[in-house]
């Protein structure tokens, strides 16, 4: 931060909005009663974004500046059907380490549960890990992240070895062809989507291929749009590679020599014929053919992938099918080329790099890897066994163990699941289930937090420090420019103090005490020497370093000058024996398929200015202009043959539950599909948003929910 006159202050930071993670400069300054915002602009130097913003970063200043909602003391309630009442600090703290104290010794480790964020700083993330698994012994902490990202992981580590993308923010630059896959990067990540646009301009050979049911704006750009019926991207990647190894486009040496599973998936290609392909997708054939041209062709294809292909049944699967057209054509590990997952929350990466999920260790080691564990166990002065072998339960299941009472206590920092989770019917009946559920929350005002016994006040964006790892893995500073309103506390220093207080009445006598860490500097050190030797090494890179060099990508070993743009160029892939691995992958239908009683598809997905719960964007009235109410878009040929017109409140309904939305009129959607957008709430709908209607079905490996698709029916409100 630099001090100006007149008490204003100009504090270098980060967007806390998307995965894109642009640097920010906030402008603040003293005032009578302490000191505010008043401006936020793009940082200049940040490789991310050099100075640009998009709409939501360029309003940060007003959200950041409006206290209406926000938590501003900790609170309390004996009994369920009271109401909460503030409390001080440490009576809050002692209550919440004392009840789940008390559950873990009647109940065990496993009947409490954490539920996080990829909104929380590494640090945040690194103390919530340590406090379940190293301290309390439970798997039992997932996170957010899972309904964004998880199947990009386990495609990632089942292809390559390890998790994390081996591409660049520069790559969109160099890329020739770049294949968009379930991604409306124009909307949910804008500033690389100017990148590419500006590279685009500059470049008459660049050609982009959308692959999305939907014309996004994305797709309304792209050279081809290949608008793929619901859930058949696994499909339409076989038939391309399929056409592929037919016109002799691989490079056989690769695979050859640094390779593995070819043969077993070349001969599951025999039955992805383009043609064939091209029926079950519901594109021309000649177009699928000509995206494989495009990309097989290409001097360096790039693929940017997100939501469409992870929140799936089948994600893993195909995460992994895209991964296959880069591998046999050896379109990776060079400038402008590469299978690019885009996260979509500002530090889902730095999530995964703790471990701080249900299904992973520290610094991407595996739980139920026996040597792993004994490595973690070192390094926290654990007693050897300590750490729990049992895989947790990720985000879905958690909160079916909570209704079922397998669990019996919830803590939820920074998220909002009563509004995120599918069938939210079902979160709502859980938590009012749960014996104990805590709520740690910078605002007062969202759906989950009328079901908190505890909530705890957080610090927020502009008011803590920390890092976060943006989609390219590069890790960046986020700073805090102004103090926390009222009692609000970071996120870190919360979890450790109730990790304390559990630690003095649950920890055997003599054990090394584990949170001696009282600084996001000491945090990100204790975290950097757990990834020493691993993949994402950062052993060279401190707050110093991050002070002096500005935002680095990892790995960063300690003998770095700087990070790896690029991961895999020579060859040698993370698994035992260096090489890649093939997976062949049948294509599989969506998980819950159409049917007379609920005959449209819903897809689900982000508007350009808005976040999440809308939590932040929703307290900054232009960011309504664009979309300024919910809605349920709908073909006109199927609005035409139920009677339905434009604006008119329309019931959508599924196996689960329903919602009432006006309806819109839109031919971005085929005949037979639906789409609403993600972001509107109980606070802003007579019932819950969309996750009314979704459905909870998961990827059996990365155990991410379908929240993308579900089987509806679409009827008037008929409502008085
Ligand atoms: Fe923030 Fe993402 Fe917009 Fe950048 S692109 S300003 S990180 S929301």
């Amino acid at each position: 931060a630099a001090d100006g006159p007149g008490g204003r202050r100009i504090t270098r930071s980060t967007c806390c909005y998307c995965g894109v993670g642009c640097g920010v400069l906030i402008h603040s300054e003293r005032i009578a009663q302490g000191e505010r915002i008043t401006g936020v602009e793009g940082d200049p130097e940040h490789p991310a974004n050099f100075g640009r913003l998009c709409s939501k970063g360029r309003t940060l200043a007003d959200s950041a500046r409006s206290l209406h909602g926000r938590a501003l003391w900790p609170e309390l309630r004996g009994r369920r059907q009271d109401a909460r009442r503030p409390v001080d600090w440490a009576l809050a703290l002692d209550t919440v380490a004392e009840r789940l104290a008390g559950i873990v010794e009647r109940h065990g480790p496993d009947a409490v549960a954490f539920y996080i964020s990829g909104q929380l700083l590494t640090e945040d993330y690194y103390v919530f890990n340590k406090l379940a698994k190293g301290l309390l012994g439970t798997n039992n902490i997932d996170t957010n992240s899972r309904l964004c990202m998880s199947s990009a992981v386990t495609g990632y580590k089942l292809a390559f070895g390890a998790d994390g993308p081996p591409t660049c923010y520069e790559d969109l630059e160099h890329a020739k062809t770049v294949l968009f896959a379930g991604s409306n990067a124009a909307y949910a990540h804008p500033v690389l989507f100017r990148r590419l646009e500006e590279a685009k301009a500059r470049d008459p050979d660049v050609r982009w291929i959308v692959v999305d049911p939907r014309r996004t704006d994305t797709a309304a750009m792209a050279d081809l749009h290949l608008a793929i019926q619901p859930g058949t991207d696994v499909a339409l990647f076989n038939g391309m590679l399929h056409h592929l190894v037919w016109e002799g486009l691989l490079d056989e040496a690769f695979i050859a020599a640094y390779t593995t599973g070819f043969p077993e998936l070349k001969q599951l290609l025999r039955d992805y014929t383009p043609r064939m392909s091209a029926e079950i997708c519901g594109v021309p054939v000649q177009d699928l053919v000509a995206a494989a041209e495009w990309f097989g062709r290409s001097p360096a294809a790039l693929s940017l992938y997100c939501m469409g292909l992870n929140q799936s049944a089948h994600g893993t699967d195909k995460n992994l099918a895209l991964i296959h057209l880069h591998l046999a054509t050896r379109q990776l590990g060079r400038s402008g080329a590469g299978p690019f997952s885009l996260t979509g929350q500002p530090n889902a990466m730095g999530g995964r790099e703790v471990g701080g999920m249900a299904t992973m260790l520290a610094a991407h080691r595996e739980i139920g890897d026996d040597a792993h564990r004994a490595e973690v166990e070192a390094l926290w002065k654990l007693a050897p066994g300590s750490l729990s072998p049992r895989p947790g339960l990720a985000a879905v299941e958690l909160f079916e163990a909570l209704h079922s009472g397998k669990v019996k206590a919830v803590w939820i920092a920074c998220t909002n699941p009563v509004h995120s989770m599918p069938d939210i019917g079902r979160v709502r009946e859980a938590l009012q289930r749960a014996e104990y559920v805590v709520v740690q929350e910078a605002f007062a005002d969202t759906d989950t937090v009328p079901y908190a016994d505890a909530l705890l006040p957080a610090s927020t964006w502009g008011e803590k420090d920390g890092t976060v790892t943006n989609s390219e893995r590069r890790i960046s500073r986020v700073r805090a420019a102004v103090a926390a309103p009222g009692q609000a506390r970071p996120d870190w220093w919360i979890a450790r103090e109730v990790a304390r207080r559990i630690e003095a009445r649950l920890a055997a006598p003599g054990a090394a005490p584990l949170f001696e860490a009282d600084a996001p500097a000491t945090i990100f050190d204790e975290h950097r020497a757990l990834t020493v030797g691993r993949d994402l090494d950062i052993g060279g890179l401190d707050y110093l370093r991050l002070e002096s060099d500005g935002p680095q990508q990892w790995p960063f070993p300690a003998a770095a000058a700087q990070g790896q743009a690029r991961r895999y160029a020579d060859g040698v892939f993370a698994t035992a024996d260096g090489r890649a691995r093939f997976h062949a992958t049948p294509y599989k239908p969506v998980a819950e398929p159409t049917s007379a009683r609920y005959p449209l598809r819903l897809l689900t997905g982000r508007l350009r200015d808005q976040w999440h719960g809308m939590s932040r964007t929703g307290r900054v009235p232009e960011l309504f202009a664009h979309s300024p109410e919910p809605g349920l878009r709908m073909h006109p040929d199927d609005a035409a043959r139920r009677g339905l017109k434009i604006g008119e409140l329309v019931r959508v309904s599924s196996k689960r539950g329903e919602l009432v939305l006006p309806l819109e009129l839109s031919d971005e959607v085929g005949s037979g599909t639906v789409f609403a957008a993600m972001h509107w709430s109980g606070q802003h709908l007579s019932s819950g948003g969309i996750n009314e209607v979704s459905q909870p079905a998961v990827d059996a490996r990365s155990r991410q929910p379908e929240l993308k698709h579900a089987a509806v029916r679409v009827e008037k409100a008929g409502l008085g």
